[in-house]
């Protein structure tokens, strides 16, 4: 019999490490997400290296940065064709394989999933109720709440498997992403106007960067869809930026709810088939999101609460239950380390490593201390610059380089390339800009040349 572990992979859409209430959230509760963290390890050090969905979903299938995987922005789709998938690799190494849930990397013949024996995704963003999915290739309507449906199908191919084969099961989930419409049975849940506010939801961006005060992602930017009712008449601009938040919060934790729920369905599922002890599981998100935090919604942005993604595994008498991980694993890694679980050799196109050491005690002396990450989205979506940087245990540094009229095609966005620099230590929420501080002029040589050393490692070059 095989002793290599099946691997699940549950992936949620947006859902923020503080809003988990095992990484210490002040606005929700997360009991079966929290049980998977005592059973397992919890990394509190986890970064995207492009925090948007489509980009990070590719990142995470191919262990690749974008500008490899050509899957840069939100109107990329990805080459299914291409060979470099966790999936394909673990099916030729005799895994059943399986994707139930979002996909997000395009709905055509050549960017529909391959490698999978079985895939039934959402098209697009997919719907919160009713949905539509895509089994197989062919469109199915279905009539329920889209955290469960995606619960439900996981356990039915579970069921359906009549094999001795491990297997490597994604389970994608749509919610949290906006519009953050919750499961009927949580449309009571929470206060709202009883949610504690983040330290920086009133941030007035000074120090900050043109890039940061341009955009759109605030709070009370956000779109109605999404917030349900206009802000009451005659409120001053502070009262609608709280008055958002609440709005926000209230719905994004409710729809949070039912995600928590199906981590507990899924375990509980595992406990039952005799399955836990020779199972991976992972809970994680495909980027971090801004909670409030800055006075924004969102993410696209290398501020932290963004870039940050929760990171959660269990495998029993490997990962030792209870512990906390501090070590850097980026998206990128994510891949090597489903294949190292199923004895599959990394290919060199893989530009992450293995965090299977990471997870099962202590990284390796030579890990990685700094990431490189880079936004691409030229396009200016919710008036976000693209931007790049580099960040290690202490110190981060952001690179906006500027985007003219032949970029965007809208005369009202023409800004010069601009830097800032933040100490982690000193400012761990971002809001003072040290970037040309004589006092910073060393740390900010380093950070320079660490950008360029792993800006030329990763295969990438900076924006001309
Ligand atoms: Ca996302």
């Amino acid at each position: 019999m095989s002793t290599r572990p099946n691997i699940l992979y549950i992936m949620s859409d947006d859902h923020a490490a503080h809003a988990i209430s095992a990484y210490g959230s002040q606005i929700n509760h997360t009991p079966h997400i929290d049980r998977l963290a005592d059973q397992g390890v919890r990394l509190t050090n986890t970064f995207c290296t492009n925090a948007l969905c489509t980009p990070s979903r590719a990142t995470i299938l191919t262990g690749q940065y974008s500008h490899v995987n050509e899957v840069k922005t939100l109107d990329d789709e990805i080459d299914s064709s291409r060979p470099i998938q966790s999936q394909k690799l673990l099916k030729q190494a005799g895994y059943d394989t399986a994707i139930v849930g979002k996909w997000h990397l395009g709905n055509n013949e050549e960017s529909n999933p391959q490698g999978f024996d079985h895939w039934n995704i959402l098209p697009g963003q997919g719907d919160y109720y009713d949905p539509m999915m895509i089994e197989n290739g062919v469109e199915k309507q279905h009539e329920g709440y889209v955290t469960d449906l995606i619960t439900d199908f996981a356990i039915d191919w579970l069921d359906s498997r009549d094999s001795k084969n491990p297997f490597f099961l994604m389970v994608h989930h749509k919610a949290p992403h906006s519009s953050w419409i919750p499961a009927k049975r949580h449309e009571n849940l929470g206060v709202e106007g009883e949610f504690p506010e983040p330290e920086t939801l009133m941030d007035d961006y000074k120090t900050r960067s043109e890039a940061v005060k341009i955009t759109s992602i605030r709070v009370e930017d956000t779109r109605k869809p999404n917030l349900k009712f206009d802000p009451p008449l005659g409120i001053s601009q502070d009262e609608k930026r709280k008055w958002a938040y609440q709005r926000y919060i209230t719905d994004y934790t409710r729809t949070i709810q039912a995600v928590d729920d199906s981590v507990g369905t899924l375990l509980d599922y595992l406990d039952e088939h005799d399955l836990t002890e020779n199972t991976l599981v992972v809970y994680t998100s495909d980027q971090g999101m801004f909670l409030g935090d800055h006075g924004w919604h969102d993410k696209r942005f290398m501020y932290e609460e963004s870039l940050r993604m929760p990171f959660i595994a269990r495998l029993p008498g490997k990962i030792e239950a209870g512990s906390v991980g501090s070590d850097m694993l980026l998206n990128v890694d994510f891949a090597p380390t489903f294949m190292d679980y199923a004895g599959v050799e990394v290919p060199d196109e893989v530009q992450g490593s293995s965090g299977r050491e990471m997870l099962e005690g202590a990284a390796p002396d030579d890990w990685q201390d700094s990431l490189y990450y880079r936004y691409w989205m030229h396009t200016i979506g919710h008036k976000v610059i693209p931007n790049y940087g580099v960040r290690n245990e202490r110190y981060k540094l952001i690179f906006y380089y500027g985007v003219t009229l032949e970029d965007t095609h809208n005369p009202e966005i023409n800004i010069e390339a601009e830097w800032e620099l933040y100490d982690l230590e000193a400012d761990p929420r971002e809001m003072n800009n040290v970037y040309g501080l004589p006092e910073f002029a060393e740390v900010q040589a380093v950070m320079l040349t660490e950008l360029d050393r792993l800006q030329a490692k990763a295969g990438d070059a900076p924006r001309h």
